[in-house]
């Protein structure tokens, strides 16, 4: 049956990010990644993603048009050894000029019950800029439910919330029932679950341009909090950077990895699929079949199964992302 294998790798899937409106988005989505984007404040852009709230067109080649949940349906041989009834990733840039709502996010277990079979949403943060003297929250100090329906009935907000100063090239990591917020002044590539399901604690009592404020939903986030956690003290990255790769998080749902590109960089491409997203820099990237693909800061794009070794080529750095090896 070898003659009904594919003559040719499949190609490199470059994708359209989708951009969503946030009230405490910026600009730096169009400034720095040249992005079209609409006016006003855009905080997100998804750039792989086959999530209904944001499903990212393919850009060019074999696909153009398709949908990435299309591809997932109707093409899975591209993500071969991939299991699930979904895309399982999400790949965002965030712009923060002001702060995110302080939020929490449940496991698969309770979203599935709780949220119409939806997905839990584990999560992890790049830090690609930061202004001078900007903190993120991650984690709060309550011991327990009741401790921490205390401190959010009395506005105890700096007692509650453990914020943690960033700069460029920090790392977070945030578990389902980690309390966290971006705030202002931020652009970080989040890798995470392909869920939109966020449990708002508090919102800095701000008011939407329609007179309202976003709704808060403080009964799911005391239900989901994990009251054990010891909140962070720094997102340094401490793991050591070899040939230009540093591993930043390995978990059940993905593995994370940073590369640096100075010249020739081949990875390896044994996974199910692997995402890659530009985050500083130019170059190229070439994949199996030798087809070669300028690329930039901005430029988000899957390796599929079976495209053979991505040789990239260039000075950037990029943001990689796969299933973890035991899936
Ligand atoms: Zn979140």
């Amino acid at each position: 049956m070898a003659d009904t294998i594919a003559a040719t790798n499949p190609d490199l899937i470059f994708l359209r990010p989708v951009f969503h409106e946030k009230i405490w988005g910026g600009r730096e989505l169009a400034d720095r990644f040249g992005y079209d984007i609409p006016d006003g404040p855009v905080g997100e852009c998804w750039g792989i993603s086959a999530h209904p709230n944001g499903d990212c067109l393919v850009d060019g080649g074999e696909f153009e048009g398709s949908y990435l949940s299309d591809l997932w349906r109707d093409h899975h041989e591209l993500f071969a050894g991939a299991e699930g009834d979904r895309f399982p990733l999400l790949i965002k840039i965030l712009d923060a000029r002001d702060n995110l709502s302080v939020q929490v996010h449940p496991d698969d277990a309770y979203a599935a019950e709780h949220e119409n079979g939806s997905l839990g949403k584990r999560e992890c943060w790049y830090v690609i800029d930061a202004k001078p003297g900007t903190q993120i929250i991650v984690g709060q100090r309550a011991k327990s439910r009741e401790e921490l329906a205390a401190m959010i009935a009395d506005g105890r907000w700096d007692d509650m919330l453990n914020k943690v100063p960033i700069k460029a090239g920090d790392f977070f990591r945030i578990e389902p029932g980690t309390m966290h917020a971006i705030m202002g002044g931020t652009l970080i590539l989040e890798t995470q679950q392909s869920s939109d399901v966020t449990y708002r604690v508090y919102d800095f009592d701000r008011v939407q341009p329609d007179g309202t404020k976003r709704p808060l939903h403080i009964q799911q986030s005391l239900d989901v909090v994990d009251y054990d956690q010891i909140p962070p003290t720094s997102g340094e990255v401490t793991a050591p950077e070899a040939d230009g790769v540093t591993e930043l998080m390995s978990c059940p749902n993905f593995d994370v990895e940073r590369v640096r590109v100075s010249g020739e960089k081949t990875l390896a491409q044994p996974w199910p699929f692997l995402c890659l997203s530009v985050i500083e820099g130019e170059g190229s990237a070439r994949d199996g079949a030798g087809v070669e693909h300028a690329v930039k800061a901005g430029s988000h794009f899957l390796a599929p199964a079976g495209s053979g070794d991505v040789a990239l080529s260039g000075e950037m750095m990029l943001i990689c992302s796969h299933l973890p090896s035991n899936s």
